[in-house]
């Protein structure tokens, strides 16, 4: 039993994204199985915490409705691909975490992700590369979701809901500013980059 979603939805999902990875292939299934959890965002208020800002989110945002200009998809980057889901109507939270999946973890793997990004594969290499990943992203998507991932309590509370804050201009560089984002410098309300340089421009 693989992925539950059409055609058209993945292809949109790859539009949306770019390109076609296992990191993207991870989000869309992990939002399947939040939507089997806790719904879609459009139905009633969801609020997600990512662990990472990787490849994953952009599936996620995509299917959950759980979008960072909203303002309900908070990253916390502490590098892993995990997802807390919170329903505001019930209060129902659940995080949601990859398992491990020993391919990942081969030195084979690691060793190429290095050297792709330090750029030192070789043609050939590049192909091996690009073989794994598809393959990996396959395997995804046609595995149980419960294979794929755990679901367990999450480790935080809600975050507090951040409504849209009122903006006036920075005394510095006159660009209009969210005031809770403004800093007092010598009794001149400036925006964070000129507070930094300390020195008032023009
Ligand atoms: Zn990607
Ligand atoms: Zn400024």
């Amino acid at each position: 039993m693989g992925t539950a979603l059409n055609q058209k939805t993945l292809e949109a999902v790859v539009a949306f994204h770019g390109h076609w990875c296992p990191g993207l292939a991870m989000g869309v299934r992990l939002a399947e199985l939040a939507l089997c959890e806790v719904g879609h965002c459009g139905d009633e208020e969801i609020v997600a915490v990512a662990e990472s800002d990787n490849c994953a989110v952009d599936a996620v945002q995509f299917l959950t409705g759980c979008t960072v200009g909203k303002g309900n998809l908070i990253i916390r980057n502490v590098g892993k691909t995990a997802f807390s889901f919170y329903r505001r109507r019930d209060g129902k939270a659940v995080r949601i975490v990859p398992r491990p999946q020993p391919e990942e973890q081969s030195d084979a793997y690691r060793v190429f992700q290095v050297r792709s990004n330090a750029g030192t594969l070789s043609d050939d290499e590049r192909r091996a590369f690009a073989e794994l990943r598809d393959g990996r992203a396959r395997a995804l998507m046609e595995a149980d979701l419960e294979s794929l991932f755990l679901v367990g309590p999450v480790l935080f509370d809600a975050p507090p809901h951040a409504p849209m804050e009122p903006s006036r201009l920075c005394e510095a560089c006159g660009e209009k500013v969210m005031e809770t984002k403004m800093r007092l410098h010598r009794g001149r309300a400036l925006c964070q980059d000129c507070f930094a340089n300390r020195v008032p421009r023009s």
